[in-house]
């Protein structure tokens, strides 16, 4: 039998847990996670010409320019990794960029099969991402409350001390929440019109998310 591929967007606010469903999805359906932040991080980390370019945009809170990340999601699009599917976390993040992204799909035959919208009150928000510590080796992702390592700020994998995003700190947190609103937000009515919106309560636990997550995404294989 031959599976048609399956396009997924993860949308929510930062903090929302978009990382981590995408990442359980991705594994679940055998499809390619494709973080655009995760990509600007590991541009900025190897000092290239579009990470020198990045980096300021991301440390103050605000988007790198839609043509940058967008060259950087078509070069993903085509490789032979993405043929069965991906998830997109953290793309689009603005109306221009949810176009971008259908016109892509188009060349290739498909289109955006369902959205994910994970929905959390920005009173939890903040909380969440400022506490968040990641591992600079592996990227795995902790929460100094929620989610703590076995030994304080190291990470259960690499024995490596784990960091703070430079942009998770309280100041450039509230300018990334800003951006969303602004930018972001208005793309779930973009999807709420073509009926492919799915809404999960983002306030739950990362299992029970992906429960309903789950459930979700039985409907759109369906
Ligand atoms: P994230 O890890 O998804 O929270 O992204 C971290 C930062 O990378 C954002 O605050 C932006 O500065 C930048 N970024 C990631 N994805 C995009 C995108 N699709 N468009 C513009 N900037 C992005």
């Amino acid at each position: 039998m031959v599976t048609r591929a399956l396009d997924v967007v993860m949308l929510g606010p930062p903090g929302a847990g978009k990382g981590t469903q995408a990442k359980r999805v991705a594994a679940a359906f055998e499809l390619l996670h494709i973080s655009t932040g995760d990509l600007l991080r590991e541009e900025v980390a190897k000092g290239t010409a579009l990470g020198e370019e990045a980096k300021g945009y991301m440390n103050r809170g605000e988007l790198v320019p839609d043509e940058l990340v967008g060259k950087m999601l078509a070069k993903r699009l085509h490789s032979q990794r993405a043929a069965l599917g991906c998830v997109y976390d953290g793309y689009p993040r603005t109306s221009a960029q949810g176009i971008l992204l259908d016109g892509l799909l188009a060349e290739l035959g498909r289109r955006v099969d369902a959205v994910l919208y994970l929905n959390v009150p920005d009173s939890d928000i903040l909380a969440r991402i400022t506490g968040r510590r990641s591992c600079p080796s592996c990227g795995a992702v902790y929460h100094v409350r929620t989610q703590p390592p076995k030994v304080d700020g190291v990470c259960n994998a690499c024995g490596v001390a784990l960091v703070q995003r430079e942009d998770d700190r309280e100041e450039v947190v509230r300018e990334r929440l800003r951006v969303y609103r602004e930018h972001t937000a208005p793309l779930l009515d973009y999807y709420r019109g073509r009926k492919i919106l799915r809404e999960a309560d983002g306030g739950l636990s990362p299992d029970e998310v992906f429960k309903r997550v789950r459930e979700a995404m039985e409907t759109v294989r369906a």
